[in-house]
C-alpha cells in the first residue's frame, strides 16, 4: 500500500488510522498492541538498526506485555533470566563499600528480567507486523506535520502524506517529530560512550548479572543463554575509539581484564557497538492528536535496565488511555496520557542522572555518598527490597 493511498478523503468511509513512526522495539510493540485491540494501523519506519551486540533485560510487567503479544516462546528459547545482580565499586574511591548483591527470590521472584538480544526481539516483532492484517507497513522516513481537519497530517521524504487519528512517534532519541511540534527537550551530553559486543567465556555466569562502577560508568556482563553474556562498557570516548578497533583477541582480553578474570577467557562473538551517551528531559510528550513514547520521550544511559522497561510502560499506559474510546486522537485521550506517563519518566530519568553523576564526580563528599548508599543496601534487607521493587517498576 502507498502511503499516499490512505488520505482523509477515506474518513468518510472507514476512521483514519493511528499512524505509528518508527520500527525500532517500542514502535513495533505498540503497532501490535493497538491492532491486537481492533485499531487500524499504519507503521511507517526507515531501515531496521544493524545487530550490534545491544541487549535489553526486561522486566516482570514488559515481559507480560510482550507475552501478550505473542513473543512468550521467542523471550523463551532466546533470553536469559537474570536471578541475581551485584554491584561492585570499582571506582578507586577512599570510601570502598562491599560488594551489593539483589537476589531475585528475596522478593519471591524466580528472576529480575529476562535478558534478550535486541535484533533478535525485533525480528520476531517485525515478523508478527507484517503478518497481521489490521498493519499496514511502510518503509519510508516522517520528516513533518500538522493538524489539517481536525486529522493529523504525516508528511513523507518522498512527498506523500497520512492522515492520522493519533500519530504515535515512536521514533527515537533523535525524533523528527519532536522537533517538528517544537517540543522543548533539555538535552545534556555526558563524557561516556557505551561499548556494547556479545560475549563468550569459560565459566558459567549462574544468571548473575555484575555491575562493576568504575570512575567513567558502569561495565556490565548481563547473561545470555549459554556460556555467553552481554557487555555495556560505559567509558571515556577516547578509551571506548581504542576499544573498538582492537581486533577480537585484544578486545576479549582487556574485558577479561576489567571484569577481574570472574568469567575466565573472553571472546567477542559478533560485531561491537558504540553509541554516545546523553540524557533527555521532555516534560511534554503529547500535542494534539499524537503521543510520544519510547526514547523519543525520554532517552538516558543504560544504568538499570530502564529505557525500554520504560517505553512498554508507555505502551501500557496508552492503552488504557485508548480504552471504550472511538477516537483515538481525542484531547481526553492526550491529555490522560500525559498525565499518567510523567511521573514515572520524570522519576527514572532523575533517578539515572543522579547515579551516573555519583560515578562521574570526583568529589569525596560524593564518594562518600554513594559508598554510604552501597553500604545500607548491602547490609539492610527492607531497603534492599524496597530498592529492589523500585528497580524493576513495582
Ligand atoms: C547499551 C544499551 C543497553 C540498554 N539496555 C537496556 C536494558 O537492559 N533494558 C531496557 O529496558 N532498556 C535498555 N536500553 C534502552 C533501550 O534499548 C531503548 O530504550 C529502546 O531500544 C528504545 O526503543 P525505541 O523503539 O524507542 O527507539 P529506537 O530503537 O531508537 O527506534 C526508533 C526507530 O525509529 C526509526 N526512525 C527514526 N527516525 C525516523 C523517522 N523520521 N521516520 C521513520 N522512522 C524513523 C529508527 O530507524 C528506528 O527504527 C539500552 C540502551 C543502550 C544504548
Amino acid at each position: 500500500m502507498s502511503a499516499s493511498s490512505v488520505h482523509p478523503a477515506q474518513s468518510q468511509t472507514a476512521p483514519a488510522p493511528i499512524v505509528v513512526a518508527g520500527g525500532g522495539l517500542v514502535g513495533m510493540a505498540v503497532a501490535l498492541a493497538l491492532a491486537d485491540r481492533g485499531w487500524p494501523v499504519v507503521v511507517v519506519s526507515d531501515m531496521p538498526a544493524k545487530p550490534d551486540g545491544r541487549t535489553v533485560a526486561l522486566m516482570p510487567q514488559s515481559l507480560a506485555l510482550l507475552d501478550s503479544l505473542d513473543l512468550g516462546e521467542t523471550l523463551a528459547q532466546s533470553g536469559a533470566p537474570l536471578e541475581i545482580m551485584r554491584l561492585i565499586d570499582d571506582s578507586g574511591s577512599l570510601f570502598r563499600p562491599p560488594p551489593v548483591a539483589f537476589e531475585a527470590r528475596e522478593l519471591g521472584l524466580e528472576c529480575f528480567a529476562i535478558n534478550i538480544q535486541n535484533h533478535v526481539l525485533l525480528k520476531t516483532l517485525s515478523e508478527r507486523v507484517a503478518a497481521h492484517p489490521a498493519i499496514t507497513s511502510i518503509t519510508g522516513q516522517v520528516i513533518g506535520t500538522r493538524m489539517d481537519q481536525d486529522l493529523r497530517q504525516v508528511i513523507l521524504a518522498d512527498g506523500n502524506s497520512l492522515a492520522a487519528s493519533l500519530l504515535v512517534a515512536a521514533d527515537g532519541r533523535r525524533s523528527a517529530i519532536r522537533a517538528a511540534l517544537d517540543i522543548a527537550v533539555v538535552h545534556k551530553d555526558y563524557p561516556q560512550v557505551a561499548v556494547t559486543a556479545i560475549m563468550e567465556h569459560e565459566r558459567a555466569h549462574r544468571f548473575t548479572s555484575t555491575e562493576f562502577h568504575t570512575r567513567h560508568g558502569p561495565f556490565t556482563l548481563v547473561p545470555l543463554p549459554g556460556r555467553c553474556s552481554s557487555l555495556v562498557w560505559m567509558t571515556a570516548p577516547d578509551r571506548a575509539e581504542n576499544l573498538v578497533a582492537l581486533d577480537d583477541a585484544a578486545f576479549g582480553r582487556a574485558v577479561e581484564d576489567q571484569a577481574q578474570s570472574m568469567l575466565g577467557k573472553m571472546h567477542p562473538a559478533g560485531p561491537r557497538g558504540k553509541i554516545g551517551m546523553g540524557i533527555d528531559r521532555i516534560d511534554t510528550i503529547t500535542a494534539p492528536r499524537c503521543v510520544l513514547m519510547g526514547d523519543a520521550a525520554h532517552a538516558f544511559p543504560p544504568i538499570g535496565a530502564q529505557g525500554l522497561n520504560l517505553g512498554l510502560r508507555d505502551i501500557r499506559d496508552l492503552l488504557a488511555c485508548l480504552e471504550h474510546r472511538s477516537d483515538a486522537g481525542a484531547p481526553e485521550v492526550t491529555q490522560r496520557y500525559q498525565s499518567l506517563r510523567q511521573k514515572d519518566i520524570s522519576t527514572r530519568t532523575l533517578g539515572v542522572d543522579m547515579l551516573n553523576r555519583s560515578l562521574l564526580s570526583p568529589y569525596l563528599p560524593v564518594d562518600f555518598a554513594r559508598g554510604a548508599g552501597l553500604l545500607a543496601l548491602a547490609s539492610i534487607g527492607p531497603l534492599r527490597q524496597f530498592v529492589m521493587r523500585q528497580g524493576i517498576g513495582r
